[in-house]
């Protein structure tokens, strides 16, 4: 099997104004590595309002654009939500869906992410699909059980030859902005039961082809041990990402050969 392709995402959540955003890609593609290796991509995932200035500044760089969030329908009466066509129309590549954050404090569910993941492929937006467990749910032995549920549901949708344009993030929620990365061990387990989970559900060839992520206070610190592991593809990247000396820094690790 190919190895797969390594993914280094930065999500920005609500952070940066349009000035902002524009003068941090500046600064980021002057310390990023003028021509990375093909089989690494970096992806920015700014606020809505950002999307448009930061692709026109990323163009002549190697930077793909995110999004942070996706409504299940292309148009209708929704105020305030944004379409996969619509990010499609600003250069938008992939899109997260499914944070923790936006389960958490607006309510999106696994049936609610589900529809999200399957629109994105429709549109062929690369969905980011977070999943993870929660500190009493680890402690609680169910972290397997936690995921196989997310998994399931939120996957329903998606046809095998849709699989390959997946990417999962596996991101255990107590380690998110807490300063408490998981070890490489427990996310190479997690990431092997995701492993395990997406093959089964889509045969051996799909489920190998899709990038799992490691996301949860990654940092130039820690990001070489994590990538380390096989079953590691890729980091989603929250704090250590606004800053572009220390999401640089996270690049060329991940650009370095193993
Ligand atoms: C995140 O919110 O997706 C995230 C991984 O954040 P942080 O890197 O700050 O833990």
């Amino acid at each position: 099997m190919a190895r797969r392709q390594r993914l280094i995402v930065g999500n920005w959540k609500m952070h940066k104004t349009v000035p902002e955003a524009t003068g941090f890609v500046e600064r980021l593609a002057d310390l990023l590595p003028k021509s990375p290796p093909a089989n690494v991509t970096i992806v920015v995932a700014p606020p809505f309002t950002a999307l448009p200035a930061v692709s026109a500044a990323i163009r002549s760089h190697p930077l793909m654009l995110g999004a942070q969030d996706v409504h299940w329908e292309d148009q209708g009466a929704f105020t305030g939500e944004i379409s996969a066509l619509m990010l499609k129309d600003l250069g938008c590549r992939y899109v997260i869906i499914g944070h923790s954050e936006r389960r958490r404090y607006f309510g999106e569910t696994d049936a609610t992410v589900g529809k999200k993941v399957a629109t994105a492929l429709r549109h062929r937006l690369r969905p980011i699909l977070c999943i993870g467990e929660t500190w009493d749910q680890r402690t609680g032995g169910q972290t397997e059980k936690v995921l196989t549920a997310q998994l399931s549901e939120s996957l329903s949708a998606v046809e095998k030859d849709q699989a390959s344009e997946a990417v999962i993030a596996y991101e255990p929620i107590w380690a998110i902005g807490s300063g408490h990365p998981a070890t490489p061990e427990q996310a190479h387990q997690a990431h092997r039961h995701i492993r395990t989970k997406l093959i089964a559900l889509w045969g051996q060839d799909a489920g190998e082809k899709v990038p799992i992520l490691y996301g949860g206070s990654v940092t130039p610190d820690n990001i070489a041990e994590l990538l380390a592991k096989p079953e590691i593809d890729g980091a989603l990247v929250g704090g250590a990402c606004l800053d572009p000396v220390q999401f640089a820094k996270i690049m060329i690790v991940a650009c370095s050969p193993p």
